[in-house]
């Protein structure tokens, strides 16, 4: 059997904590590490709010006793959160989990159909919102029948809202000795079998999904990237959205780890984010490929002074080559690094450790994390050896719980033996670094985000004019992907510019921007395998014989 295994030493998750007091009550947390003037927080970038960790849980455990005393929340209940960026988007996740609740995270650009769907499938009791999303998150909550005293906003104020201000308040209300204690693992109960996130990701095939991941699972990640993070680490740039898992472990959970203040940016913009670079003198980077291609591309990063950033980090979706070589040129002697994972992972697989920390490895999605196996399966299903290709199978403590509600797509996806088939295609060389060499999947990534094909091809299958359709991703120069469909028109419909604008159009109207179809191919037929299983590698094969609009 060819097993690859992590080069690190084991990491240690004997202490069976739950999150919140791993984080906030044990003797990892920094505020039992670290006189209070020296503990680190979240700031805003933009205002400089900022909340140090004492205050997160101070506040979280206001918080959650008013929301467990007045509203009525209860252990294993789901909160949704739709916002952007903000400070106080962390303190509502830990006041959920210090009282046992699920935490949902939801793009703030999702529209109405989109954040009902969300709420439905994780089943959400309490959405917390800012009032830049109440209209999506009022009508949402209507059409999931969620009421309206069960939404409250994180920031600023609005009629007929309460807000976490409100909450605190509510809490303070009651005494210290009326807080409510923080949850504990329930008997019999390990923290790996303790749901406490509930992330979106539509895995290898199909819908959106409501990923289970445990208490253990974010602890475990968190050991493993410390581990491989050097100490001098003392800033966090929080420009990547925080309801992705990347959001969630890199920018909310390993900072209070490792006590290194998180710089957050409300609203991401190339000048916003350099301004914040070079004002916090931040020294290391974690970016996704899309804003590393603006780096290296757009005239306005010559203007900024960035001589003190020491590192770029990498995740969430390929980097092409000549991005790499373009960055290299650009910063020359900075040192590189990736991550590869995925929702499933509860983030990564693999990641550089110290010594790669170079343009040499750049390419590689780095080297299995602690605690972590990895198997590379060719088609036939035999396991693969060093430097050979084949899709990439992951084990590990991070390894998530499975979906909610969806025991197929869990079986299918997770093996009785405790892989992870991630649906992606690498080989692993012999120095123990992976590259990933393609997806078997059918996720398109577009600006790192994933966007699951099945639910474009459910949407146009729905306009009048579709027969069939089948979407892809193809190489978009700034986004990484971009969704293409390939649609054959009904009988009688003249395949047309005019219907290709159309069909645009018609997606743009119903879905968040990142999933904007931006190409449509007009083609006979969809190749599909006997049991109706789209056939996309031919597709990809004859892309380009239709007419194409976009
Ligand atoms: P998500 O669940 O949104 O994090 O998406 C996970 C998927 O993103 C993986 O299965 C990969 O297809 C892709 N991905 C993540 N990190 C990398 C990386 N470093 N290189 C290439 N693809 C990546």
């Amino acid at each position: 059997m060819v097993i690859f295994k992590s080069k690190q030493p084991p990491i240690d998750l004997s202490t069976e904590l739950t999150d919140w007091d791993w984080l906030f009550d044990s003797s990892y947390s920094p505020i039992n590490r670290f006189p209070a003037n020296e503990l680190a927080g979240f700031q805003n970038a933009i205002t400089k709010e900022r909340v140090s960790w004492a205050q997160v849980k101070e506040y979280s455990t206001y918080i959650s006793t008013a929301l467990v005393k007045k509203y009525g929340l209860k252990e294993g209940q789901t909160i949704s959160l739709l916002s952007q960026n903000t400070v106080w988007y962390p303190v509502a996740m830990f006041s959920g989990l210090r009282v046992g609740a699920k935490i949902s995270g939801a793009s703030p650009a999702y529209n109405i159909e989109e954040m009902s769907f969300a709420l439905k499938t994780a089943d959400a009791k309490f959405l917390m919102t800012t009032p830049g999303s109440i209209e999506v998150a009022a009508a949402s909550a209507q059409a999931v029948g969620l009421p309206q005293d069960r939404i409250f906003l994180l920031e600023d104020e609005l009629p007929g809202y309460s807000t976490v201000q409100d909450l605190i308040e509510i809490g303070k209300s009651y005494g210290e000795k009326g807080q409510v204690p923080a949850f504990k693992l329930p008997p019999g109960k390990k923290n790996k079998d303790v749901c406490g996130f509930l992330s979106f990701s539509s895995g290898t095939t199909g819908l959106p999904k409501a990923v289970m991941i445990s208490h253990q699972n974010v602890i475990a990640q968190c050991l493993q990237i410390q581990q491989i993070t050097p100490e001098t680490q003392k800033k966090v740039l929080a420009c990547l959205p925080l309801f992705h898992i990347t959001g969630l472990v890199h920018q909310m959970h390993l900072p209070i780890l490792l006590n290194a203040e998180v710089i957050m940016l409300p609203h991401f913009t190339l000048e916003s984010m350099l301004s914040a670079v070079v004002e916090y003198k931040l020294s290391e980077l974690l970016l996704v490929p899309p804003i590393l291609i603006r780096l290296v591309r757009d005239p306005m990063v010559d203007s900024y002074d960035l001589s003190h950033v020491t590192r770029f980090s990498s995740g969430a979706a390929p980097l092409s080559e000549e991005i790499i070589h373009l960055l290299q040129k650009k910063f020359p002697g900075r040192g590189f690094k990736q991550g590869y994972g995925m929702t499933e992972s509860c983030s990564c697989i693999t990641a550089h450790p110290p010594e790669k920390y170079d343009f040499k490895y750049a390419h590689s999605g780095g080297a299995i994390v602690a605690s972590t196996e990895v198997k590379i399966i060719r088609e036939d299903g035999s396991e693969a050896g060093y430097n050979e290709p084949g899709e990439v199978l992951a084990r590990g403590p991070q390894v998530v719980m499975g979906y909610l509600n969806n025991p197929e797509a869990t079986a299918r996806t997770f093996d009785e033996d405790g892989w992870l088939h991630t649906g992606d295609q690498g080989r692993i060389d012999e120095e123990g670094m992976i590259y990933i060499t393609d997806r078997i999947k059918e996720l398109i990534k577009v600006k790192g985000i994933g966007v699951a094909p099945a639910e474009l091809e459910d949407l146009l299958l729905g306009h009048e004019k579709v027969e069939d359709v089948a979407v892809m991703g193809v190489p978009d120069e700034y986004s990484g992907e971009r969704p293409k469909a390939h649609v054959v028109l009904k009988p009688g419909v003249r395949a047309d510019s005019a219907v290709g604008r159309e069909l645009i159009a018609f997606v743009k109207e119903r879905k968040v921007r990142y999933k904007w179809v931006k190409e449509i191919e007009f083609v006979e037929e969809i190749p599909k395998s006997p049991s109706g299983k789209i056939l996309r590698r031919v597709l990809k094969e004859r892309a380009g014989r239709g007419l194409v609009v976009g």
